[in-house]
């Protein structure tokens, strides 16, 4: 195997009861788009179903594969879904996402008069981030048409948040504002959520009805003020995902040699290389090279010269005893040493997110599921 990624879903269970106690009494919707956030839609929907009041998924296609795997828990499809899938959408019993006032939302309507049940439908307002949603100025008007929509189940109202990860910005708060304005005269029976993971830890006020958490699930921080004040309350998540290879070819180099395409890297003195069987379409990301860590004998080594499609190398010259065969850790522990999601992602200039959310499907991934 070239490599390989164990997911722990013990630690996934453990981090939805850690949210959903902190967040309680909102309710936990648990995201797992993104294949979940790559650690594997079905498996890992299957370990938070017991633990979360629904699940998100972005796309029907998501919320079709839940169902055909024979997971009935409440999906929730966050993304728009093309008029001519309604049916599919319908027929699934997931709720969807509507934003629209005009030909879409009757068609949405027309579909459930034929299919003679109503359309669960989360209500979106865009409180500023530009991306989908109603305007808080329109939005009472049409709440209020969705609600009087006989076709129609007003399940929730929504928003999402632009800043939340930043503790001082106001901006958080004037879009909970915006938000609280704009479904003021909601039922109150219809939940009302706002936050993500950042927001359900950093911002109280924005708990609402439900907190949708997605990358605090998978032990992944969003950002390092979320880490540190939870930690303060004496809060951890627990990562989820060990991600390994092995060294396949080691190599003595004298210095002045250099390593890679471009040649991007020189020796300056004689060094040990290791060459990985995997490169940016396994998803170590191409700016890693040069640039980031990972571990060898509970060693941290860095990459050097560029990653390659399907090849990369590491400087192990401070591991003397490094062999053809070593295990790799790209995120996980060894021997006390640990590599982090967001570790790596920092070294790569991106974010955690990013990290998972590309690890390719075909790469095989085993489950565990720890005790704590
Ligand atoms: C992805 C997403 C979430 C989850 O965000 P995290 O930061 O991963 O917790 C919540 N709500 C919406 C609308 C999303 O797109």
């Amino acid at each position: 195997m070239i490599a390989e990624l164990a997911v722990d879903l013990g630690a996934i269970a453990r981090n939805a009861g850690a949210l959903a106690r902190l967040a309680a009494p909102a309710r936990l919707a648990a995201v797992v788009k993104a294949d979940a956030y790559g650690h594997g839609l079905v498996p890992v929907a299957r370990a938070l179903a017991p633990h979360a009041a629904r699940l998100c998924v972005y796309a029907l296609e998501e919320a079709v594969a839940l169902r055909d795997a024979g997971i009935t828990a409440p999906i929730h499809v966050l993304g728009p879904i093309a008029p001519g899938d309604l049916d599919v959408a319908h027929a699934s019993g997931a709720a969807i996402t509507l934003w629209d006032d005009g030909l879409y939302a009757r068609q949405v309507a027309s579909v459930a008069r034929r299919r003679r049940r109503r359309f669960a439908i989360h209500a979106k307002v865009d409180t500023g981030v530009i991306r989908l949603g109603l305007t808080p100025h329109e939005a009472p008007a049409v709440l209020a048409r969705y609600a009087a929509t006989p076709e129609f189940e007003l399940a929730g109202a929504f928003t999402h948040l632009a800043a939340a990860e930043e503790i001082d910005s106001t901006f958080t708060l004037e879009q909970l504002s915006r938000f609280l304005h704009a479904t003021a005269n909601v039922d109150v029976a219809v939940e009302r959520h706002a936050a993500a993971t950042a927001a359900a830890i950093l911002w109280p006020e924005a708990r609402l009805g439900a907190v949708r958490c997605g990358i605090g699930l998978y032990g992944i921080w969003p950002s390092a003020e979320s880490e540190t004040l939870m930690r303060e309350r004496g809060l951890a998540l627990e990562p989820a995902l060990r991600w390994t290879t092995r060294i396949v070819a080691l190599h003595e180099i004298d210095a002045g040699t250099t390593v890679g395409y471009g040649r991007s890297w020189r020796a300056e003195r004689g060094a040990r290389i290791a060459t990985l069987p995997i490169g940016y379409a396994e998803g170590l990301p191409r700016a890693a090279g040069n640039a980031a860590h990972a571990l060898v004998r509970g060693t941290r080594v860095p990459f050097v010269g560029r990653i390659c499609m399907d090849m990369a190398f590491l400087d192990v010259t401070g591991v003397p005893d490094a062999a053809n065969g070593d295990p790799v850790t790209l995120i996980g522990t060894d021997r006390g040493a640990q590599i982090t999601a967001e570790e790596l992602a920092a070294g790569c200039g991106t974010i955690g997110y990013e990290i998972v959310a590309r690890l390719p499907a075909h790469v095989p991934r085993s489950y565990v599921v720890t005790e704590p």
